[in-house]
């Protein structure tokens, strides 16, 4: 092993200078792949220092995603205390089903649950796990809702045509999800938005109405707390009215956004949090934690076990049930994805985190501003979102980002609301400084300006 880990500090290190000198990379097509960097196998292995060689060459090929220019998605930058957490989840290889072979693990991963139930205003009744990602967050509510509704469900399966809610801004996984439970992607209603992205919540109560009017069972709703494209938060308090109406379950997908509870300064965006039956948020956005670390909470823990559970004697050996976390846990053998986020959030404590969640905010306002204050772009996301979106000048979005990842200028994506494309800087990135946003845009402005270049000289020989 003592060989492995000094190869791996030294392309560590290699990697983080590398990431300063040429933030982005220069993509390799994929057809070309496999082949350039010696992908497949072969019967005989190969000997040390061709396999460290390969390593390398591989790693200079792979995107950055913790560089100054990596915007693409919803997560980015490194947080050091959290990375050596996750290193070292790896080295320890615990798996968190059992107090026996977890030992503190499973405390530690106790802690945050119980601290997150506390900031989301839960009961002490409440309780979470931790699952492999935020949609499968979204999954576990949903099998909750399905079988806290129809109880019977978890053994005779689904015999009625449940329906569900989530608006049309809503992350892709719900229908997925409603694949999955036997619910039916048909049983799906997407409700409509305002213009901001946020769900009309009359479209919601009025759906669900009519739902019951045509015989179905109306079940589940889900509620965005930072939607994927314009980084909207659905209005909690108006929709738990409709849902308490109608006795549905209320989940808050916070995937994206559900950090804001870390903060006190932007906690009021997920105003009645409290109200819902369950949330959930990927600590691999907001809080900067190595992917993935995705948290769910019940605010009823009987709703874990009922959906979860499953009696395995050759596993639950010890009477240890309150730290025995596969009880409520998707997985049976799970990786330890507590340890980052609690090497992260003890040494910053409460303070550090709401620092990272207060920071991008405050890179979004900058980038804001500079749209605003520069005519030609053309501002589409509203205030209190981390999800910039613009078109700058006649310029595509498609067109530009796709250029500038090519010439491995900058990583960022674009996206659509109704009928408009758009670019979408994403400031998650809490590393970032106001200097780093506003350097984007000479970037993007330069990868404008040879787009322009492309188009007149194609234009002039065609
Ligand atoms: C990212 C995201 C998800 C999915 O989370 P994964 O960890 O990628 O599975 C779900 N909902 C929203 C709103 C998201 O932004």
């Amino acid at each position: 092993m003592d060989e492995e880990l000094e190869f791996f500090n030294e392309i560590a290190q290699k990697l983080l200078i590398s990431e300063q000198k040429n933030p982005v990379v220069k993509p390799v097509p994929t057809h070309q792949v496999i082949d350039e960097l010696d992908i497949n196998f072969k019967d005989q292995g190969i000997e040390d220092d061709e396999w460290k060689e390969l390593i390398e060459k591989m790693i200079n090929f792979t995107p950055k995603t913790a560089s100054k220019l990596f915007f693409n998605q919803l997560f980015g930058g490194r947080q050091p205390k959290a990375v050596f957490g996750d290193l070292l989840a790896v080295m320890l290889n615990n798996s968190m089903y059992t107090y026996k072979v977890a030992g503190p693990q499973a405390g530690i991963e106790k802690t945050i649950m119980k601290k997150v139930v506390q900031l989301a205003g839960y009961p002490d009744l409440a309780d979470g796990t931790i699952a492999p990602g935020g949609s499968m967050c979204n999954f576990m509510a949903l099998v909750m809702a399905r079988d806290s509704v129809v109880k019977d469900t978890p053994n005779a399966g689904v015999n009625s045509k449940m329906t569900m809610y989530t608006s049309k801004e809503s992350h892709y996984s719900i229908p997925k999800n409603a694949a999955f439970a036997g619910i039916g992607r048909d049983q799906v209603r997407f409700i409509k938005t305002n213009k901001k992205g946020e769900m009309d919540t009359n479209h919601l109560n009025d759906t669900i109405l009519e739902d019951k009017n045509q015989g179905y069972t109306p079940f589940f709703v889900n509620a965005t707390a930072g939607t994927t494209v314009l980084g909207a938060f659905d209005d909690i308090e108006a929709i738990h009215h409709v849902c308490k109406k109608h006795n549905l379950w209320l989940h808050i997908d916070g995937a994206y956004c559900g950090g804001v509870i870390f903060s006190k300064k932007y906690k009021s965006l997920v105003n009645g949090i409290e109200l819902s039956d369950s949330f959930s948020f990927n600590a691999h956005k907001m809080l900067g934690t190595p992917l993935n670390c995705s948290i769910i909470i019940a605010k009823d823990k009987s709703y874990l076990s009922k959906s979860f559970s499953n009696d395995a004697e050759y596993l639950y050996q010890t009477n240890t049930d309150d730290f025995d976390l596969g009880k409520t846990s998707l997985q049976c053998g799970r990786r330890n994805d507590a340890l980052k986020f609690w090497t992260l959030w003890k040494s910053i404590g409460n303070n550090g985190l709401e620092k990272l969640v207060n920071q991008q905010f405050y890179l979004a306002d900058i980038a804001r501003e500079y749209i605003k204050n520069h005519p030609d772009y053309t501002l589409y996301s509203f205030e209190n979102s981390i999800s910039i979106c613009f078109n700058y000048k006649d310029i595509p979005a498609n067109e530009i980002c796709t250029l500038l990842y090519e010439e491995a200028q900058a990583m960022v994506g674009y996206g659509k609301f109704e009928s408009t494309e758009f670019v979408r800087l994403i400031t998650i990135n809490a590393n970032n400084s106001e200097t780093d946003i506003l350097h984007f845009f000479k970037v993007f402005e330069e990868g404008a300006k040879k787009l322009k270049l492309k188009h007149s000289i194609s234009v002039n020989t065609a």
